[in-house]
Formats: structure tokens, sequence, C-alpha cells
């Protein structure tokens, strides 16, 4: 199963609705109470995720989340030349998927 057909699996519509309902059915970012995206912080256990690898997160956060890291994410490429040592957070929709 591809990252695209896992987000439209029941077995994610379930666990992202838990990540919602752990934050209250609010923005993790915002508090804001339509959280309708669920952001996933790590892909590295992605169709096991465990309990702190998502956020819910309203669209416009998440949004501009994932643009500023595309952002940091271009600007530390043009320094260094690689994305190995990206400190943080930096697999972006582009390279995965759109949550
Ligand atoms: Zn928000
Ligand atoms: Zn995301």
């Amino acid at each position: 199963m591809d990252y695209a057909e896992y987000l439209k699996s029941p077995v994610w519509k379930y666990r992202a609705r838990c990540v919602r309902e752990r934050w209250g059915f609010r923005c993790a970012l915002c508090n804001a109470t339509e959280p309708t995206e669920v952001h996933h912080r790590t892909y590295d256990r992605l169709g096991h995720e465990g309990e702190y690898d998502c956020l819910p997160l309203c669209a416009e956060c998440h949004t501009r989340h994932h643009a500023t890291m595309e952002r940091v994410r271009r600007e530390w490429l043009k320094r260094t030349g690689n994305l190995q040592f990206l400190p943080f957070d930096a697999i972006l929709p582009s390279d995965v998927d759109s949550n």
C-alpha cells in the first residue's frame, strides 16, 4: 500500500480521529476548533504511528508549516549541498504526501 492509499484507509482514518480526539478536536498550534488535518511529525513509523508521531492541525496551520519547512529545506540544501544533517522534521509533502 502506498502512502496515498494509506491515507484513504480505514486504519489511518481511525488513527487520525484518535489524534484529533486526544487534542480535544482542536488545532495543536492555534487551538482552532477545526483541526481537519493530521500532520505527521515523522514518517518513521508510517502505518503504525506512535502517540507522538502525529498532530492535528487546521488547514491554515498545516499549509503554513509545510511552506515554512519547504523554505528551510531549500535554504539548507543550498548551503550544505545535502539534506543528511538537516536538524529537524524536514520531510515534505513534495517528498511524500499532503498530510
Ligand atoms: Zn491552526
Ligand atoms: Zn503535514
